[in-house]
């Protein structure tokens, strides 16, 4: 999972991004609103972790951008005390949830978990799932019947995105971007290199479920005939 987090106020953004990488996800922050728009217009996130009052553009603008652009990323807008209007405007914008500052690490986790559950058609009691197999996104685990195998943080985060994509091929480029980020200087065969760790450990597993290669396109999930 792909989080944006739009904060000014630096140690606060930081603390965020250590909390969030501590528990297994990937995370852009960056600290005025321009900077926000362009990240968030990319549609690469899973959720959009968005401070109100921003420099250069306030987060409620941000929203109706993205919204108008047809994004649907889900949006938390971090709120300061006392912010009740705010609040309301934001709902109405097109957020999902809100937090007011400041706030438990606890309180923030369980907000981001039951914000991304709702997106997600495919998660059942927190674990994706496709044909056979379920992939545990916290312990990076990947279980078919009773076997299983631990992935690593990128396996995991590659097998998700292409689990999430379902029927829908993925590019090299756009796993790139998805997984490693728009200034990575990952290269083509990288993507080539954790595809087939992840092919040996679903033969491990004795899985049903291929990685196909769509010629000219990229990758898709299918299920042995
Ligand atoms: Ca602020």
């Amino acid at each position: 999972m792909r989080i944006l987090i739009v904060e000014d106020e630096i140690h606060l953004a930081e603390a965020i991004v250590q909390i969030l990488n501590k528990n297994n996800y990937t995370v852009d922050a960056v600290h005025d609103g321009e900077a926000g728009l362009d990240n968030a217009s990319t549609g690469i996130y899973d959720l959009i972790i968005l401070d109100i009052m921003l420099p250069k553009m306030d987060g409620i603008t941000i929203l109706k951008k993205i919204r108008n652009q047809g994004i649907k990323t889900p949006v938390m807008l971090l709120t300061a005390r006392g912010e009740i209007s705010d609040k309301v405007i934001g709902l109405d914008s097109g957020a999902d949830d809100y937090l007011p500052k400041p706030f438990a690490t606890e309180e923030l986790l369980a907000r981001i978990r039951a914000m991304l559950r709702r997106n997600s058609e495919v998660l059942v009691d927190g674990n994706l799932k496709f044909g056979d197999i379920e992939l545990n996104t916290s312990i990076l685990m990947l279980i078919r019947g009773d076997k299983q195998v631990k992935l690593t943080l990128k396996e995991s985060e590659l097998l998700e995105f292409l689990m999430m994509r379902k029927s829908m091929a993925s590019s090299k480029e756009l796993i790139i971007e998805k997984i490693w980020g728009f200034d990575s200087e990952v290269e083509h065969n990288h993507v080539e290199v954790y595809i087939s760790f992840l092919r040996k450990k679903l033969a491990f597993v004795n899985s049903e479920v291929t990685i196909n290669t769509v010629r000219g396109i990229g990758y898709v999930l299918g299920v042995k005939e």
